[in-house]
């Protein structure tokens, strides 16, 4: 079995907490490679990386908040004017061609990049699975801002399973989410602080026992969790890393 290679282009929160960009992964399998979330900064983060935006196949989106998927018009704008011909994926909850349409006509007026390039608008619903060219995604929802139709993805490619969390708070959900994953990308935005939305480490703390996955890392932290990093017992995510899974 061929491993994918999973590099972090930013794992960071909406606010930039500790200089981290906003959520991007970038995932190369012997098929092809895509995105997971696109937040605002994920253009530059992808080129400084050195990775070839116009090679990109498709791009899964968990929620529309702009730190997970800000970063899209920016890459469809740079696509559309060096000449991208390789059509696009985009794999999101209901609206996200609208959305998208509409962001790109406020930060860019008059530009028609959805008419200079080949893209296809996938939505995904909850409780089924979606098959993409060389994958597939399970959504689950979550509890974040509602209407940022917040989900959670569990991704199927090359024999492998990558589940994410997406934004939310704690959710029973996030156990069949992430049954038996190869590897689990769970938001810990916070260390103790409770808000609805998203995690706080405390309560996850207890359930890490109750996982079935192969392997646990922590994402999207504000600096409360940056100031705690000696005390999480799982890994986490750091921009620039890259996992093999
Ligand atoms: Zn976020």
């Amino acid at each position: 079995m061929t491993e994918l290679k999973l590099k972090v282009v930013g794992c960071g929160d909406a606010f930039g907490s500790g200089g981290r960009l906003n959520t991007c992964f970038h995932i190369q399998g012997s098929a092809g490679n895509f995105l997971i979330d696109c937040g605002a900064s994920s253009l530059p983060g992808l080129k400084h990386h050195g990775i070839n935006t116009n090679d990109i196949d498709a791009i899964v989106i968990s929620h529309f908040h702009g730190d997970h998927y800000g970063g899209i018009p920016f890459l469809l704008l740079d696509a559309a004017i060096y000449g991208r011909a390789k059509k696009i994926q985009i794999i999101s909850p209901p609206g996200g061609e609208q959305r998208i349409s509409t962001l790109l006509d406020l930060l860019y007026p008059g530009t028609s990049v959805l008419e200079k390039l080949n893209v296809e608008f996938l939505e995904y619903c909850a409780g089924k699975v979606s098959l993409v060219e060389h994958f597939s995604v399970e959504a689950f929802e979550v509890i974040h801002a509602e209407k940022a139709l917040p989900h959670g993805v569990r991704i199927e490619i090359e024999g492998k399973v990558i589940a994410y969390s997406g934004d939310t708070s704690w959710t029973d959900t996030l156990m069949p989410l992430s049954d038996g994953a190869d590897l689990f990308i769970c938001e810990c935005n916070f260390f103790s602080t409770k808000v609805t939305g998203h995690m706080n480490y405390l309560e996850l703390e207890k359930k890490l026992p109750e996982f079935s996955c192969k392997r646990i890392l922590l994402t999207h932290f504000d600096q409360e969790m940056l100031d705690r990093l000696d005390r999480l017992k799982p890994g986490y995510l750091t921009d620039g890393m890259e996992i093999m899974v």
